[in-house]
């Protein structure tokens, strides 16, 4: 069977489609889903991020604002703005534009977000609601990786999942959702011994490690579902993932390109969240 090139950019329009009419419906009842962006320094990826979230938004009738501080911000300035979006009901949801430059507690910031208002699932209170089972919000990219499986009537239950990368925004709840929908998962990182061998272990193999060509075709199950989350830039800057695509294409049953796999569906996976928390506050 020829291998499924998953296309998350079509995917994720079909969901904005979706999402698009659900904040019509939203509008007729007189709510209109508001999030509050603040994105703080220079960091060129965070403020490409930024524009898009922005973007993405705007394309589904959902209100964005930005609020922009330049590097020299003092951290009380940033908690002040955030103690009064969590006090205003227009907003829905907030997020905060990580990484945050190294002077900051980003702990701190995100422990000050109204865990009804944290649409990216970075509050303690959301993530611990999320291990117990009984989740309020799904964290974006691993809910758009769930959401593309599921998509493509790709099944997890009973399926052995190996995940690359053990970040709390990627790996850590990716592997939680995935054992609450009774895949068995193994998390692997820096320090796994034997890699290659876990690897093969896998139906669903998934890497977030930000390490061009580190998924080799030697590592692959023949007739695996890959999916790449790493967005990196290779020597003469193009964007490309984790997974040696190429090779790795020839022996996965299903595999997500970079760009175009994983990335649209973190956005459009926010913006569902941003609805539910406008839903939420009816
Ligand atoms: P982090 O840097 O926080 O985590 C990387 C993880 O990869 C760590 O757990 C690290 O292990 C592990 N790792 C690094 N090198 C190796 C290796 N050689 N072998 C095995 N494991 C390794 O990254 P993020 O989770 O934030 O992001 C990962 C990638 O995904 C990045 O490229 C990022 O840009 C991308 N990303 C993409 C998104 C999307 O929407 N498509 C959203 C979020 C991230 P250890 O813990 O031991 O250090």
């Amino acid at each position: 069977m020829p291998v499924k090139i998953i296309d998350g950019k079509r995917i994720a329009k079909k969901i904005k489609a979706e999402l698009k009419n659900e904040v019509l419906n939203l509008k007729k009842k007189g709510v209109i889903p508001e999030l509050a962006v603040i994105l703080v320094g220079e960091n060129p990826s965070s403020k490409i991020y930024v524009k898009n979230k922005e973007k993405a938004c705007q394309e589904i009738g959902i209100i964005s604002k930005v609020y922009t501080f330049g590097k020299n911000v003092v951290q009380k300035d940033i908690l002040s703005l955030i103690f009064r979006l969590n006090r205003d009901k227009k907003i829905n949801g907030i997020l905060v534009q990580l990484p945050l430059p190294k002077k900051f507690d980003t702990k701190r910031i995100i422990n000050m977000i109204d865990p009804e208002k944290d649409v990216d699932c970075f509050h303690p209170e959301n993530v611990g609601r999320l291990f117990l089972g009984f989740p309020r919000f799904f964290p974006c990219t691993p809910a758009g990786i769930m959401e593309i499986l599921s998509r493509n009537n790709l099944k997890i239950a009973g399926k052995n999942m190996v995940i690359v990368g053990r970040s709390n925004v990627v790996g850590k709840p990716l592997a939680v959702m995935a054992t609450n929908a009774d895949a068995t998962v193994t998390l692997a990182h820096s320090k796994t011994k034997k890699l290659k061998e876990k690897c093969l272990w896998a139906d669903i193999l998934v890497s977030a490690t930000g390490k061009i060509g580190l998924i080799k075709a030697d590592m692959v199950k023949q007739g695996a579902i890959v999916i790449d989350v790493g967005i990196n830039y290779n020597k003469s800057g193009k964007l490309t993932g984790d997974v040696d695509f190429e090779r790795v294409k020839r022996k996965a049953m299903a595999i997500t390109p970079v760009p175009g796999g994983v990335g649209p569906m973190t956005i459009a996976m926010l913006l569902k969240n941003t609805i539910k928390a406008a839903k939420d506050n009816i």
